[in-house]
C-alpha cells in the first residue's frame, strides 16, 4: 500500500510518498514560495540526486500539480499511475475538541475543520487548502485527516482549563490543547520498543526540542500533560516565541509601546524566545557559536532555554509520579549534545544519568544514559510523515 504525506503551510507543502509494507520514503520534497514571485520545487525520488524545479507556483493545487506530475514522470517518476496511491494523509494542526484522534476525510469533517480554523488561523486555513487541492485532483483516493492536538485528548480537565472566568471556555473553547502529538505519540511509542517495554507499562516524558518546542507527559501512552496550550506559544521559551510568562507583561508593554494585539501577538511570537534574549539568532547552532565566543546574552538565552526544558521535566516527574524514559527529539533534542548535557545536568536525584561519552550523538537513535542509570534517557529521531502514514492506513483500514 502506497501512502502520499501531505503537510500544507500558508506558502508551503512538504510532501512524502510511502511504501506501506516496508514503511520506505518512495519520494519526498517541499514545494515553497506557494505564491509568491520565485516559488519552487525541490524533489528527491529514493537512490537519486535531488532536483529543483523552479517554477511559478500560484496556488497549493498547481504545487500538487506538479508534484503528481513528477511522481509519474517516465525519468524521476517512483510510480506508474496515480491508482497505485491508496490514500493521502494530510496533517492538520488543530482538531479542537472535537477530533480525539485521526479521521477519515468527508464532507462533515471539512465543515468541522472549517469552525475549529478560528483557534488557529495561521496553519489550520492552509491545511484546508492542501485538503481542498488533493480533492480536487484525486477525488476518488480515500484522505486521513491526522491532528497535532489529537493524542492530547486525554489530558484531564483539571490540566486542561485555565483559572480564567469558566465562560470564556464554554464560549471560545479556551482550554489547553497542546500540539506536536503527531511527533510526541511516535517518540513515545519507538521509545517503548527500545526499552524492549509495553507502552502501557511505563512512563516516559518526551521532549520535542525543535524551533519550536514542547515536552508531554506521557503516562502509559497516554499524554497527560504537556507543555504548549490554547496556541503553540505556551510552554518553553523558544526559537522566537516567548513561551510563559507572566501574562500582565503583556498588557503592561501593549500600554507602554502603544501597541495594538496583533503587534503584541508578533512580538511574543516573533521577536521573542531565545532571539528575543539573544538579539543574535534563532538558531542554536548560531547560539552555541555566538556564546562560544564570549557573547553574554547568547549564553543566557541558552541558559534560559535548558533550565526550563529541566523545570518541566522536574515538574512532569511530580505528575506521573516517577518516570522511567526521558526523549529527546526534533533539531535541537537530537543533534545537540551539549543541550542535552545542561538540561540533565541535576537530574541525577530524579535517577536520570546522562553517559557523556553515549552522548556524543547526532541524529541517531541511541540511549544515552548511563547503564545503571534508573530513568533511561534516549535520542530518537521523530518521523511526523510515518506517524501520519501508518495513522492513515488505520482509518481507511
Ligand atoms: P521545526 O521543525 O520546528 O522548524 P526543527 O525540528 O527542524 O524545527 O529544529 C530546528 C532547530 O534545531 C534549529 O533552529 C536549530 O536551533 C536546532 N538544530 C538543528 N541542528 C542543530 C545542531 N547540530 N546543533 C544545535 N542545534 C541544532
Amino acid at each position: 500500500m502506497k501512502i502520499l504525506v501531505v503537510n500544507c503551510g500558508s506558502s508551503s507543502l512538504k510532501y512524502q510518498l510511502l511504501n506501506m509494507d516496508d514503511e520506505s520514503v518512495m519520494a519526498k520534497g517541499l514545494a515553497e514560495r506557494i505564491g509568491i514571485e520565485g516559488s519552487r520545487l525541490k524533489h528527491v525520488s529514493a537512490g537519486r540526486e535531488e532536483i529543483v524545479i523552479d517554477k511559478d507556483l500560484p496556488d497549493h493545487k498547481a504545487a500538487l500539480k506538479l508534484i503528481t506530475d513528477i511522481l509519474v514522470d517516465a525519468e524521476q517518476g517512483v510510480i506508474s499511475d496515480m491508482a497505485e496511491i491508496s490514500a493521502v494523509g494530510h496533517r492538520v494542526v488543530h482538531g479542537g475538541e472535537r477530533f480525539s484522534g485521526s479521521v477519515r476525510i468527508t464532507e462533515e469533517v471539512m465543515k468541522t475543520l472549517e469552525e475549529c480554523a478560528e483557534l488557529a488561523p495561521l496553519h489550520n486555513p492552509p491545511n484546508i487548502m492542501g485538503i481542498q487541492a488533493c480533492k480536487q485532483l484525486m477525488p476518488d483516493v480515500p484522505m486521513g485527516g491526522v491532528f497535532d492536538t489529537a493524542f492530547h485528548h486525554t489530558i484531564p480537565d483539571y490540566a486542561f482549563i485555565y483559572p480564567i472566568p469558566y465562560e470564556f471556555y464554554k464560549k471560545y473553547g479556551i482550554r489547553k490543547y497542546g500540539f506536536h502529538g503527531t511527533s510526541h505519540k511516535f517518540v513515545a511509542q519507538r521509545a517503548a520498543q527500545i526499552l524492549g517495554k509495553a507502552l502501557e507499562e511505563i512512563k516516559i516524558i518526551t521532549c520535542h526540542l525543535g524551533n519550536g518546542a514542547s515536552i508531554t507527559a506521557v503516562d502509559r501512552g497516554r499524554s497527560v500533560e504537556t507543555s504548549m496550550g490554547f496556541t503553540p506559544l505556551e510552554g518553553l521559551a523558544m526559537g522566537t516565541r516567548c513561551g510563559s510568562i507572566d501574562p500582565a507583561i503583556v498588557a503592561f508593554i501593549m500600554e507602554k509601546e502603544n501597541m495594538t494585539a496583533e503587534q503584541a501577538n508578533d512580538m511574543l511570537n516573533k521577536r521573542s524566545g531565545v532571539l528575543g534574549i539573544s538579539g543574535v539568532s534563532s538558531d542554536f547552532r548560531d547560539l552555541e557559536t555566538a556564546a562560544g565566543e564570549g557573547n553574554e546574552r547568547a549564553r543566557l538565552a541558552i541558559d534560559v532555554f535548558a533550565y526550563k526544558v529541566k523545570k518541566f521535566i522536574g515538574s512532569y516527574s511530580a505528575v506521573m509520579n516517577g518516570v522511567d524514559a526521558i526523549v529527546f527529539t526534533a533539531g535541537l533534542g537530537e543533534n545537540s549534545a551539549s543541550m542535552r548535557e545542561k538540561i540533565c545536568s541535576g537530574l541525577e536525584y530524579l535517577g536520570a544519568e546522562l553517559d557523556m561519552e553515549e552522548n556524543k550523538v547526532r541524529g541517531k537513535e541511541k540511549v544515552v544514559s548511563k547503564p545503571q542509570s534508573k530513568v533511561k534517557i534516549i535520542v530518537i529521531p521523530t518521523n511526523e510523515e510515518l506517524m501520519i502514514a501508518r495513522e492513515t492506513k488505520n482509518i481507511i483500514g
